[in-house]
């Protein structure tokens, strides 16, 4: 029983820049999101759809407005304890030297039934069982990149936690890859709040919400049927 529980975010009128001279890279967000909500984020490149990301990470400083999760403004929130909250997986999926057991549960948080569970969910424990197992080195010829995409999400399956972020974890991935990972969102992350940077729409329309920005700010928040 820790916060974020729930996983309800209010986004009250933020700007955020990356430094104080250079103009806004987020202008004046209002948005709030419910617990369980699946939100694609979508906009041109350059529309400030990482920035968002990142000061919900805490990791730009706002210059205005306030973010608060299960009412807690994070403003107050440690960044390290922010970070280690939020389940969040990157476009560029990473591996750690080290077996597939450390890099699959960096913490030691799992058992190694758990950790297989989660791999035969992600398509990928019949071909690491051949190869070694949980033993197995991660080195480069274990996994194709859209494997190593795949696994991240068998370690972010292992994480607690009520919110996940995702960075585009699609882009470099095969439609059925693709087909795989939307279904992991919506069964094995039903209860969590997912906001995802997404630029295929075939994976928006089963979201409950899309919001669209442009040149930092917020012009779309619906659901995609309204769009
Ligand atoms: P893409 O689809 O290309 O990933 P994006 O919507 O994620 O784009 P952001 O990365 O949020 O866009 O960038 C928004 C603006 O912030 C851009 O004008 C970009 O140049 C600027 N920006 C991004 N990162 C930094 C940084 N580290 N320092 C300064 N400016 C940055
Ligand atoms: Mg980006």
């Amino acid at each position: 029983p820790e916060w974020p529980l729930r996983g309800d975010l209010e986004i009250n009128g933020i700007s955020a820049a990356y430094d104080s001279h250079t103009r806004p890279v987020l202008s004046n967000i209002t948005l709030s999101i419910t617990h369980g909500q699946k939100v694609a984020i979508c906009g041109r490149t350059g529309s400030g759809k990482s920035s968002l990301l990142l000061a919900l990470l805490r990791m730009i400083d706002l210059t205005e407005g306030t973010i608060v999760i299960d009412g807690i403004d994070i403003s107050t929130v440690p960044r390290d304890l922010i970070r280690s909250k939020f389940v969040t997986l990157s476009q560029d999926a990473f591996s750690l030297p080290g077996t597939v057991r450390i890099n699959a549960d960096p913490f030691g948080q799992a058992s190694d039934e758990q950790i297989i569970t989660a791999l035969e969910q992600v398509e990928l424990w019949k071909g690491i069982s051949t190869k070694g197992g949980l033993d197995a080195i991660m080195d480069s010829g274990l996994f194709s990149h859209g494997q190593l995409q795949l696994f991240s999400f068998a370690r972010a399956m292992l994480q607690d936690g009520s919110i996940l972020i995702l960075d585009e974890p699609t882009s470099s991935v095969d439609a059925d890859t693709d087909e795989l990972i939307q279904r992991l969102l919506r069964e094995r992350f039903r209860d969590y709040t997912v906001i995802m940077i997404a630029h295929r729409l075939r994976s928006v329309v089963d979201y409950d919400k899309v919001l669209v920005l442009e040149g930092g700010k917020l012009v779309e928040f619906d659901s995609p049927a309204a769009l």
